[in-house]
C-alpha cells in the first residue's frame, strides 16, 4: 500500500476532535479486510503528527456491531501509528460514575455476539497469505503509558478521570435492559460501552498501544430509576463535554512517547510468534 502521508498517533473518534485543525489531510486508505469506517483524517498537534478516524464513518451511520474494527486498526497502522487513543461515550454502572466522568479503564469485559475479532483467524488475506494460529496477551489491555499520560493530562484540565476500572463491551445497538445493568453492575463493573472491544485485542494483536478514555454520558438502566437511557440524552452530555475531552486528547497526544520509546508490553505483544503476514 502507497502512502505518502504518515501519522504515528491515531485517535478512533468523530469530526468533534479535528474539525478545527488548521491544516488537515484526508487520506483514503484500504485494508486486507476491506474499507475502514472512513477516510483517516491527518493533522498535526504539538509537533505529533496525528491520524483521526471517524469510528462510526461520518454522519454516524455505522452502529456498534457493524464497525469493521480490524480495518481501521489496520488502516491506522498502515500509515505509522502505533499509539491509538480511542474515547468513546458509556454508561455509568454505579451513581457516583454521573455524566460527565471521565474514566480511564484498565480493565475489559466482552460481552459482544458477531464481531470480527482478530486477525488470526487462519483465513487467507487476499494476497494469499495465511495468518498463523497465534495468541496474545490481554491481561492488561490498555497501554500502561498511554493510561498515565491520559490521566495526567485530564488533571491538567481540572478533571479529575477515575483512575481504573472495568469496562463492559455489549453488543448493541440497543441499550441494556434493567436487569442485564444491574447484572454488570454486581458483578463490580464500573461503565458500559458498545465498541470498546475488539478495539483493544485488535491493537494488541497489532503491537500497537490502545488507551481507552470513556466518557460517562447516562446511568445505565439499573443504576438509576429514571426511564432508562435515551440516545438524545447521550448526544446531549456528549456535545456538551466534547471540547474539554478535545483538550485532554491534544494534550495526551503531545505527551505520548515517541513511537521508537516505547517500552511498554504491547510493542512486543506477538513475542516470537510469527503471525505468517507482515504487520501493515
Ligand atoms: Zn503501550
Amino acid at each position: 500500500m502507497v502512502n505518502t502521508v504518515s501519522a504515528e498517533i491515531g485517535v478512533i473518534g468523530g469530526s468533534g476532535f479535528y474539525s478545527f485543525l488548521d491544516d488537515v489531510t484526508e487520506v483514503a486508505v484500504d485494508t486486507p479486510y476491506g474499507p475502514p469506517s472512513d477516510s483517516l483524517f491527518v493533522g498535526e498537534i504539538a509537533g505529533r503528527r496525528v491520524a483521526f478516524l471517524p469510528r462510526h464513518g461520518r454522519g454516524h451511520h455505522l452502529p456498534p456491531h457493524r464497525i469493521n474494527y480490524r480495518a481501521n486498526l489496520w488502516a491506522l497502522r498502515s500509515v505509522g501509528v502505533r499509539q491509538v487513543l480511542g474515547p468513546c461515550a458509556v454508561g455509568g454502572l454505579r451513581p457516583e460514575y454521573g455524566p460527565g466522568t471521565l474514566l480511564v479503564p484498565d480493565q475489559l469485559v466482552d460481552r459482544t455476539k458477531s464481531r470480527a475479532g482478530t486477525y488470526f483467524d487462519g483465513l487467507p488475506l487476499p494476497d494469499g497469505t495465511v495468518p498463523q494460529v497465534v495468541h496474545v496477551s490481554l491481561a492488561d489491555p490498555y497501554c500502561p503509558s498511554g493510561r498515565a499520560v491520559a490521566l495526567k493530562a485530564a488533571r491538567g484540565r481540572d478533571w479529575e478521570a477515575v483512575d481504573g476500572g472495568t469496562l463492559v463491551v455489549i453488543e448493541g445497538p440497543r441499550f441494556s435492559t434493567r436487569a442485564e445493568s444491574r447484572w454488570h453492575a454486581a458483578q463490580g463493573w464500573s461503565v458500559v460501552g458498545m465498541t470498546g472491544h475488539p478495539e483493544a485485542s485488535l491493537a494488541r494483536e497489532l503491537e500497537l498501544c490502545y488507551t481507552s478514555l470513556t466518557l460517562v454520558t447516562d446511568l445505565d438502566a439499573g443504576a438509576e430509576t429514571g426511564e432508562g437511557v435515551s440516545h438524545e440524552e447521550v448526544l446531549q452530555v456528549f456535545g456538551a463535554n466534547v471540547d474539554r475531552l478535545r483538550d485532554v486528547l491534544f494534550d495526551a497526544v503531545a505527551a505520548l512517547p515517541a513511537t521508537d520509546a516505547r517500552t511498554c508490553l504491547c510493542a512486543g505483544a506477538l513475542g516470537a510468534q510469527d503471525p505468517g503476514f507482515a504487520l501493515p
